[in-house]
């Protein structure tokens, strides 16, 4: 089979691959962007396929006339969303949800059989009022396997908690083959600017750069110590690219780097 609208961003040469799949976008209005305009936000999901099984990162975007009010949404149902990676929801294994806010858990209802990863702390707060949809994780016949830390999955796709977002926030790491890993972060950070911005502030302390410094999550050493090749997340389409050192101008695309400006 071939995969044609399944954007593949890692692993095509190792015997784990990491899909992306579109679960659509909303619009956040103005007041919630800091700005005096809306800003349209992707929602994404990801695939991580193993030798052992395929694992779903989130399921898309829930459905409700107030959240639709709110953010008008434009949402690929996650059967729609699989269909366009040249999967379905009959070839998942597992499934984990980086955290349970209505854009993250929108097709949880028909992963019935499926054992869905979350951290207690999570689903405790998934019970809150307010939080989220309910109705989405509450959904007859599903079955959460509650975590307290560390999740893995299958060898070399291991969940870890990156609480921020959310106090039971997850992020998902995959190893591959080749040593090489790959970050699914989830909404750990809402771009890679900022996971960038966190990874900087790491340095500068580990330089002994004088205080004030920012802080930095304490899970943050840990991603960083992975030295990712790739750091993705839900919330945009940049993904984080850099292995260690590539802050001190090395080489990029065959092309050296110049300073000329910050
Ligand atoms: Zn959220």
């Amino acid at each position: 089979m071939t995969r044609v609208t399944g954007a593949t961003v890692g692993g095509v040469s190792s015997e784990i691959s990491v899909l992306r799949l579109d679960f659509g976008y909303f619009v956040r209005p103005a007041e919630e962007t800091g700005s005096t305009a809306p800003r349209v936000e992707p929602v994404l999901g990801y695939v991580v396929q193993h030798p052992k099984g395929t694992v779903l990162l989130d399921s898309g975007m829930g459905w409700h006339p107030d959240v639709d009010d709110h953010y008008r949404p434009r949402r690929i149902a996650l059967p729609d969303a699989l269909h366009a990676a040249g999967l379905a929801v009959e070839d998942l294994t597992a499934v984990v949800n980086c955290h349970l806010h209505f854009d993250h858990c929108g097709g949880n209802p028909s992963l019935t059989g499926l054992p869905i990863v979350v951290q207690e702390v999570e689903l405790a707060a998934a019970h809150l009022p307010d939080y989220t949809l309910p109705e989405l994780v509450d959904a007859l016949g599903l079955t959460y396997e509650k975590a307290s830390g560390d999740v893995e999955v299958f060898p070399g796709v291991t969940v870890i908690p990156t609480p921020g977002h959310t106090d039971g926030h997850q992020s998902v790491v995959v190893r591959r083959g080749d040593g090489s890993v790959i970050v699914l972060a989830g909404q750990s950070h809402d771009t890679a600017t900022a996971y960038s911005a966190d990874a900087l502030a790491l340095r500068a302390s580990d330089d002994g750069h004088p205080p004030p410094l920012p802080v930095t999550p304490a899970w943050m050493r840990r991603l960083v110590d992975l030295n990712p090749s790739r750091v993705y997340f839900a919330p945009t389409t940049t993904p984080f690219g850099c292995r260690r050192n590539c802050f001190s101008g090395a080489q990029v695309s065959g092309t050296t780097r110049h300073h000329r400006s910050p």
